[in-house]
């Protein structure tokens, strides 16, 4: 079969970018070994989100709705029901992603696609040939081969398949989703233990933003052991699993080992080496600012990347390069400059720019910082409350604002429209001069002195 464009991957880079070709009238295939949506819409964002929102009713359950009048005699909780409802949500969205593809006359092929020339892809026996190519097939969570019973643990895919909710578990790592995961399991009513190899979690973020999530961590009753790293994790007979640390910590009668230590690409069995597509020493795929691998025609977008691993970036890249490729948009390419993100914490973080660190780091004296904390008022009526903390990074004479980080109730729905502001270069006069809407915890953004 003869395409303009083939694309290997069905994730959110891929399905954008495969989409928009189709708009601008190119014939396209696109080829996918697991469920349509990838890693977002399967066993990354959406199932996460949900059981985001899940733990969320889990602490108004249990801190807020007494106080605010209401008693609620029987708060028994069934994880299998949240994730059957979960599941058949996510099953939802894999059919209108298959109907969408049809709509668009995009031919979708099944299975594992293995690359046999730079523009052509062997898929079942058949051989796809292409104009363009697009590299789309993200990652997968890093299993460490340097740790005794490293197997025995399971990874963010492992945690979306938990029929039960486990009573112990121990959380490797200290990013997104070690926190995210972390979080989620103890809100539930699991016991949660932290294994942080550095100082803090989240050691990339702002400073006044991850210790305040550690408070809060900490408050939550999960139980952070820094600068601490597993071992030896082994059976026990009754199925529970032992974690031996370097630090001599000893966790005993584990129900569930959870590996949260980053992502590596999705690139094994593809048979690059027959594209001349180079990769870097990680085995990421390095692409220039217009998504182009170093072979011509063939081109990359989202994790598999190496980039930013979110999937609005995937999204953001593959939609700009077939604007490009296919939509007479030359120059069109996606500015990884002041991309904002939220931690799906409790309470969430939202961040975009530097963190004071590195804005210090780069502009030594020439940075002023704003920020301010306080107690929510959804908090006031809470046995636990969680606190906020909002900050403006600014830069130069013009107060020109580089950073903004918040960490609180409402803070993953607060950031996506300060961050319009901050990409159209936003001094803080604009937001000084933004009347406030109140009452809320955003306000405190355009009223900081
Ligand atoms: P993917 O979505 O991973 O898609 C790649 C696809 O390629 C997969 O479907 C795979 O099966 C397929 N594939 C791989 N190899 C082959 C092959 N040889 N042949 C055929 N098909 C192949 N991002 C956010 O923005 N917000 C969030 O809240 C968020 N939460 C996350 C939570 C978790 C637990 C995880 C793991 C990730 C989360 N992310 C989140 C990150 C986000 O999911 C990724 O950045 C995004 O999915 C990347 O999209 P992609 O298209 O690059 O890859
Ligand atoms: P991250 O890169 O966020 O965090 C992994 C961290 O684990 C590292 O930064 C490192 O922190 C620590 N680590 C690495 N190796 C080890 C080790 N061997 N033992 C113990 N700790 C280790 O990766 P995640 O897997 O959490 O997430 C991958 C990406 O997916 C994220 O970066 C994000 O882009 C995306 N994502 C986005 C979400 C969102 O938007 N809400 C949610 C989930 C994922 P240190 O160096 O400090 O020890």
């Amino acid at each position: 079969m003869e395409y303009d464009l083939v694309v290997v991957g069905a994730g959110s880079g891929g399905l954008a970018a495969v989409q928009r070709a189709a708009s601008y009238g190119a014939k396209c295939a696109v080829i996918e070994s697991g469920p349509l949506g990838g890693t977002c819409v399967n066993v990354g964002c959406v199932p996460k989100k949900v059981m985001w929102f899940g733990a969320s009713v889990a602490h108004t359950v249990s801190h807020d709705a007494e106080s605010y009048g209401f008693t609620i005699p029987d708060s028994t909780f069934t994880f299998d029901k949240l994730k059957r409802s979960r599941d058949d949500y996510v099953s939802g969205i894999n059919g209108r992603y298959a109907d969408a593809l049809e709509n668009a006359g995009i031919d979708l092929y099944l299975g594992h696609a293995r690359m046999s020339g730079p523009n052509t892809v062997d898929i079942d026996g058949k051989t796809l040939s292409s104009t363009h190519t697009l590299i789309a097939t993200g990652g997968r969570p890093i299993v460490p081969n340097n740790v005794t019973g490293a197997d025995l643990g399971i990874t963010s895919d492992g945690f979306f398949k938990l029929e039960t909710l486990p009573g112990k578990v121990v959380v490797a790592g200290s990013g997104y989703i070690a926190v995210e995961l972390a979080g989620m399991l103890n809100a539930f009513g699991s016991e949660v233990h932290m294994l942080v190899r550095k100082q803090s979690v989240l050691r990339r973020f702002d400073s006044t933003i991850r210790n305040l999530l550690t408070e809060q961590l900490i408050s939550d009753g999960i139980k952070i052991h820094i600068e601490t790293e597993a071992q030896v994790i082994s059976r026990n007979s009754d199925h529970t699993l032992n974690i031996s640390c370097d630090t001599g910590l000893e966790l005993e009668g584990v129900d569930e080992f959870l590996w949260a230590v980053g992502r590596e690409p999705n690139i094994d069995s593809l048979r690059l080496d027959l594209t001349g597509v180079e990769l870097d020493s990680h085995g990421f795929i390095p692409v220039d600012a217009y998504q182009n691998t170093n072979v011509a025609n063939v081109y990359a977008v989202g994790d598999v990347t190496g980039c930013v691993a979110l999937t609005p970036v995937a999204v953001a890249a593959g939609r700009r390069l077939m604007d490009r490729v296919f939509g007479g948009k030359a120059g069109r390419k996606l500015d990884f400059d002041n991309i904002a993100t939220v931690v799906f914490s409790h309470p969430p973080i939202a961040t975009i720019g530097l963190t004071e660190e590195d804005a210090r780091a780069q502009f030594g004296d020439d940075v002023k910082v704003y920020q301010a904390k306080f107690k929510p008022m959804y908090y006031a009526f809470s046995s636990h409350p969680k606190r906020t903390a909002v900050k403006l990074i600014t830069h130069g004479a013009n107060e020109k604002i580089i950073g903004c980080h918040v960490i609180g109730h409402g803070a993953d729905e607060m950031m996506q429209g300060f961050a319009v502001a901050i990409r159209i270069g936003a001094n803080k006069s604009d937001f000084d001069d933004t009347v406030a809407i109140h009452p809320t915890s955003a306000e405190e953004l355009v009223t900081l002195r």
